[in-house]
């Protein structure tokens, strides 16, 4: 793509053929699993309860088979076996990092790959998802850039996500267990910080985190909840309303000269848009702040003007900034900064009294880390000369 071509998305859902055979009950909101067991010839009197059933065996017991499901009739058991499949993402590859990361490497309908990153902490564990195979946008640090979209995934793929990780912590309560707080959960936070953009595959992500929000089910709060996006400005104040979690940002530059190199999407949306949306955030979602992420690239966005600059473009937004040093990947065009200079950015900003994390990089040794993630299988690959030519770094 040439430095002045329209950034658009281009391909927002590939056509897909409708899927033969049973339906998958992962991914339906309450809504679309009523009004597909109704027209499988469930009574409609019944729909709701039976929802609430089923809702409870899938989403908090993590159970996959109708014949489990003890307080429904065998015969009703079989009825639903006949029209529907519970169904996640397979996992095709799992590793654990030296830091107790684990990555998963998970098949969807039609081959693709994504991948998962489990981040466990003393206290929490977060989970990164994915949302799109690929991504259509081209931020020049980030390895999953370089891959063309591929597709969509499904809110059944995007919560499907969590399930697998579920399954893979053993940390589905027992069936029969209450749907109380039982303690310290391994898997507590979700942040939409893996492959692709989620504010490009809107509908599908906000399904899939009101299923996990769901309090009769995986029931994680919206605080819990961390969507990252590079900038998708119209759809910001939605994600407030219609979906409420918390918020992060791609930011990683203080001028549009230099964003519009690391994260393209600002030629369309610009800095001073952006932060428009941003400082109506908080209010329309009700949430404390924004989470401003600054990837450190070496000579390129770190020095001390560009933390003031930062500093006074942010001024009035409840924010916590999370440096990121950068992760590299191979023929990245682009340097990690220097720690030193990493930890004098850091104290510009929190001299200006926002906090100001460095974000440790987590499971570098299996590729894990923020930026690095990228299926290997895909084909569609760009050429290391258009990933510098985007970066504005060819001749
Ligand atoms: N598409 C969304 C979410 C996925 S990226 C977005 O861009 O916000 C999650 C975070 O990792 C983003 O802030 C992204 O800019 C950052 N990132 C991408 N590549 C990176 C790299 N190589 N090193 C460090 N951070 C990177
Ligand atoms: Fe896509 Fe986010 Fe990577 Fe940019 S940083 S290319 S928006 S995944």
């Amino acid at each position: 793509m040439s430095a002045s071509a329209p950034i658009t998305q281009d391909v927002l859902t590939i056509p897909r053929k409708l899927p033969q055979g049973p339906a998958n009950i992962v991914g339906l909101t309450r809504d679309e699993l009523r009004d597909a067991l109704i027209a499988a010839g469930t009574p409609e009197k019944q729909a709701k309860m039976r929802v609430n059933q089923i809702w409870q065996w899938v989403y908090h017991w993590g159970v996959r088979d109708f014949d489990a499901m003890t307080n429904l009739s065998k015969g009703y058991r079989a009825d639903l076996a006949e029209h529907f499949v519970i169904e996640v993402p397979e996992v095709v590859s799992r590793n654990v990092s030296a830091d107790g990361t684990r990555k998963y490497l998970v098949r969807i309908a039609g081959g693709h790959e994504v991948e998962v990153v489990y981040i466990p902490e003393t206290d929490r564990g977060t989970l990164c998802v994915s949302s799109q195979v690929g991504c259509t946008l081209t931020c020049s640090f980030c390895h999953t850039g370089t891959q063309k979209l591929v597709r969509n995934l499904t809110a059944g793929e995007i919560v499907g996500q969590i399930m697998v990780a579920r399954d893979d912590l053993d940390e589905w309560p027992e069936p029969g267990e209450g749907t109380g707080e039982n303690g310290p959960r391994l898997l507590s936070n979700v942040v939409l910080m893996g492959m692709g953009e989620p504010l490009y595959n809107f509908d599908n992500v906000r399904n899939a985190m009101k299923i996990a929000m769901d309090g009769e089910g995986i029931s994680l709060s919206r605080r819990r909840i961390t969507l990252s996006t590079s900038g998708v400005v119209p759809e910001i104040a939605k994600t407030a309303e219609e979906i409420g979690c918390m918020l992060a940002v791609s930011f990683h530059a203080t001028t549009d000269e230099i964003r519009n190199k690391l994260v393209p999407i600002n030629k369309r949306w610009p800095i001073a848009e952006l932060l428009d949306a941003l400082r109506a955030y908080p209010k329309l979602s009700n949430s404390e702040r924004i989470t401003f992420e600054y990837v450190m690239l070496k000579d390129v966005n770190d020095s001390d003007e560009d933390a003031r600059r930062l500093v006074k473009l942010i001024k009035g937004i409840p924010a916590k900034i999370n440096l990121i040093p950068f992760n590299e990947w191979p023929g990245a065009p682009y340097e990690r900064s220097d720690w030193a200079r990493i930890e004098a950015f850091a104290d510009i900003i929190y001299k200006a009294g926002y906090a100001s994390p460095i974000r440790t990089p987590r499971g570098e040794d299996i590729m894990a880390a923020c930026g690095q993630l990228k299926s290997a299988t895909e084909r569609a690959r760009k050429s290391r000369a258009d990933i510098a030519a985007e970066a504005g770094l060819s001749k």
